[in-house]
């Protein structure tokens, strides 16, 4: 069993139908780079593929498998922009650095597809939009409002809201009160998509090590890491971690915190339920997701654990909440059923940024599949000594979790079912 493997990511979806990877060896002895990344998600692969293309030597040290933490498992859904919603990111920040923020947003969208292509990665990308369906019937309201202040403010005019039947020609799932589209999203095969940007990385001559956990880190004075049978000594380090830092930083670890999601995979289906392939999600604040996969499967994830142990049963944990939305497949088998650990911040924004050598970059609370792309290549421009962007991104640092790192679990989950209960009222 490797560092991260657990939750049933060994039977997931993803794994059965993981394109070809010639594993990476095991760190043993002692390395010299420029570059030491730790993590070998997405936010290591590109941080690590855009240090290799700015002429650094970089060492990628997986703990486990190389895209199999988040990376590996998630819904695959492209979801443009931040987490939060451009009027929070207006008051939050203002007009003029909100814009700022949802363009590079935007660059991480346009990223994401540039590297697919570029390396011709095999993911099953689909590019026909995310939805999210509205479940109250306020909704349709805010999703107005947002649609045309991304007009007015940010430029962007690729969203729309759908009525409730339009809604209900898109997906078939009865019940919603409308929808938001935004026609820049789309979703993809993450675990491909990872396996893909390591072979893309290997190609730009990064050294990839994977079951190499890093077990203690200098920061003193460039980066050393340590792994149980090696060293790595850099001039930069990259953490990219994400929800298994654990304390390998403690001065890192107080910004986010992991809870738990799972989702299935039903048999392929005779009809798809996803009229034009886009990538959906529902308004409540546990939010499901969903999406049909290459082979006409629905792959369906929904309700936060907010417990660390697993529910015994993950495929009828996520089964009742994909029956809640789609009571047609009742009698539909479910092949496959896996969880993960997302990170998520006090505000919803990703933390990323610099300590002396070091750089980081998690906390994406679940928008994670895009963000990355910019994150690794504005690292990688500030260890070439333009840091200005990678500065507006450490401008907006969410806060620590009250309690910190230690009593940050009791007090969340508190705040997380009394939400989640709202959502059921
Ligand atoms: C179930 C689930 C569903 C999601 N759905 C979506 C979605 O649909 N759309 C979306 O945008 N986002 C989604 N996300 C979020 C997204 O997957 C993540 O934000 C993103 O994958 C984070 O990438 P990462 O590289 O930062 O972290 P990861 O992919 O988790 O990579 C971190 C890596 O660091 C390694 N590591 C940890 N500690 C050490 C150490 N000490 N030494 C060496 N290596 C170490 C781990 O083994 C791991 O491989 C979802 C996440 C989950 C879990």
């Amino acid at each position: 069993m490797s560092f991260n493997s657990g939750l049933g990511m060994e039977r997931s979806y993803y794994t059965a139908t993981a394109n070809p990877f010639t594993p990476a060896p095991k760190l043993e002895g002692e390395a010299q780079a420029d570059v030491v990344v730790i993590g070998g998600g997405y936010t290591g692969l590109h941080a690590a593929l855009n240090a290799a293309e700015r002429g650094f030597s970089v060492i990628l040290l997986e703990a486990g498998r190389i895209g199999w933490g988040a990376s590996g498992r998630n819904g695959g859904q492209m979801i443009p922009g931040w987490r939060k919603g451009t009027g929070d990111l207006i008051a939050r920040y203002g007009e003029s650095k909100a814009r700022t923020l949802f363009d590079l947003a935007l660059e991480a969208r346009a990223l994401t597809s540039e590297r697919i292509e570029k390396h011709n990665i095999q993911c099953d990308l689909r590019t026909n939009g995310h939805l999210t369906l509205a479940t109250k019937p306020s909704d349709p309201s805010w999703m107005r409002d947002e649609a045309e202040t991304l007009a007015r403010v940010m430029n962007y005019t690729r969203t729309r809201v759908l009525s409730a039947d339009e809604a209900a020609a898109a997906v078939e799932a009865p019940g919603f009160h409308g929808a938001f589209l935004d026609e820049g999203g789309g979703h993809l095969h993450p675990l491909n998509y990872a396996l893909g940007l390591a072979e893309a990385a290997r190609n730009a001559g990064v050294q990839l090590y994977e079951d190499s956990r890093v077990s203690r880190l200098e920061t003193q004075s460039g980066v050393v890491a340590h792994t149980a049978q090696g060293v790595v000594r850099a001039r930069y380090g990259v953490l990219a971690c994400d929800a298994l830092l654990g304390d390998l930083e403690p001065r890192l670890a107080s910004r986010i915190m992991p809870v738990a999601n799972y989702l299935v995979a039903t048999e392929p289906l005779a009809q798809s339920l996803i009229a034009n392939d886009h990538a959906v999600s529902d308004s409540r604040f546990v939010v499901n997701y969903f999406r049909m996969s290459a082979d006409n499967r629905l792959i369906f994830g929904g309700g936060e654990r907010y417990t660390p142990d697993p529910p015994a049963d993950i495929a009828a944990f996520a089964q009742k909440h994909m029956l809640s939305i789609f009571p047609q497949l009742a009698n539909a088998r479910i092949d496959y059923a896996w969880g993960g650990l997302v990170s998520i911040s006090m505000t919803r924004m990703p933390h990323i940024g610099r300590m002396g050598d070091l750089f980081y970059a998690h906390g994406y609370s679940g928008q994670g599949v895009l963000i990355p792309a910019l994150a690794g290549k504005v690292i990688a421009e500030a260890m070439r000594g333009t840091a200005e962007r990678l500065d507006i991104l450490a401008s907006i640092a969410p806060p620590e979790f009250p309690g910190g790192a230690m009593l940050r679990s009791p007090l969340y989950v508190l705040g997380m079912l009394w939400y989640a209960l709202r959502d059921r009222l």
